[in-house]
């Protein structure tokens, strides 16, 4: 994150954690988990001390895309212990319960779990603590961006432009609640055949940089739609850690380096 930048006012800090970063998008099914993974073990990969916040109450998929099973321990009874795999501390509703067992709560209980799981965890000395948002830009979302001391906000969309305009729905909700938006992050921006390597620009291309430039905040990078990041992701192995010199892997690593 932004060295320095300010999170936002009268927000109590998470004790340790030097800066939160909220990875969000307009709409639900564009890669935003896949990227919140990709993006934290990308930043523990070039040094960082990171944490995983999964802010997904109604659908978590933090456990299965970090190949993390079991409950975090609690040896003190008040703070849980984050659970822990290639480096990074993860926290999710989906290890507090069976993985198709449905959240059926109201928004109140949402946020007091997500303030639970923030702040009564023991997330120790972190650099980054990178929140996988809700999608969206509901009252979940607008009340966690204000109660979570954010240092900015990177946002993921397709180049689709239905997504597009989702994705600056995001970012202007961001800006109304002064959380700095650090940049764009075009996920599924090509596809090359693996077969005959011809591309084809599924959901369009370049519309995130486009945006980028028109709304005044910086153009991240592009990750293709992929089958190995999905496959990686599936198998609890993320791309970044299965083949951390793959292309794509270098690419989740320039935009660690660029957040
Ligand atoms: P969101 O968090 O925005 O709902 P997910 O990260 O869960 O989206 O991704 C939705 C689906 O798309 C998942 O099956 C995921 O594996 C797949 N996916 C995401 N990004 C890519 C990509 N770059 N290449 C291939 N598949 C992807």
């Amino acid at each position: 994150a932004a060295p320095g930048a300010a999170p936002t006012a009268n927000i109590p800090l998470v004790p340790g954690v030097r800066a939160i970063v909220a990875v969000a998008s307009g709409k639900g099914g564009v890669g935003k988990s896949t990227t919140s993974v990709n993006l934290a073990l990308a930043l523990a990969a070039i040094g960082r001390k990171v944490g995983l916040l999964d802010a997904d109450i109604y659908g978590p998929s933090l456990p299965r895309m970090m190949g993390i099973s079991g409950k975090p321990g609690s040896p003190d009874g008040k703070t849980l212990t984050p659970m822990e795999n290639y480096g990074v501390k993860c926290m999710s509703m989906g290890f507090m319960v069976a993985e198709d067992t449905p959240m059926i709560w109201r928004g109140p209980m949402v946020m007091s779990a997500l303030e639970q799981m923030l702040r009564d965890v023991n997330w120790g000395d972190l650099d980054v603590l990178v929140v996988d948002m809700p999608p969206g830009t509901g009252d979940a979302q607008l009340t966690m961006a204000q109660r979570v001391p954010l240092a900015g906000a990177v946002i993921v969309s397709t180049p689709q432009d239905i997504a597009l305009l989702d994705a600056r729905k995001g970012l202007n909700m961001f800006r109304k609640v002064d959380v700095p938006v650090l940049g764009i992050i075009e996920n599924m921006s090509y596809f090359v055949c693996p077969h005959c390597q011809g591309r084809s620009d599924i959901f369009s291309h370049g519309g995130a940089r486009k945006e980028a430039e028109r709304l005044g905040t910086d153009f991240l990078g592009e990750i293709p739609l992929d089958i190995q990041i999905r496959e990686t992701s599936d198998s609890g192995k993320p791309l970044v850690v299965s083949a951390p010199n793959s292309p794509h892997a270098l690419a989740y690593k320039a935009i660690a380096e660029a957040v």
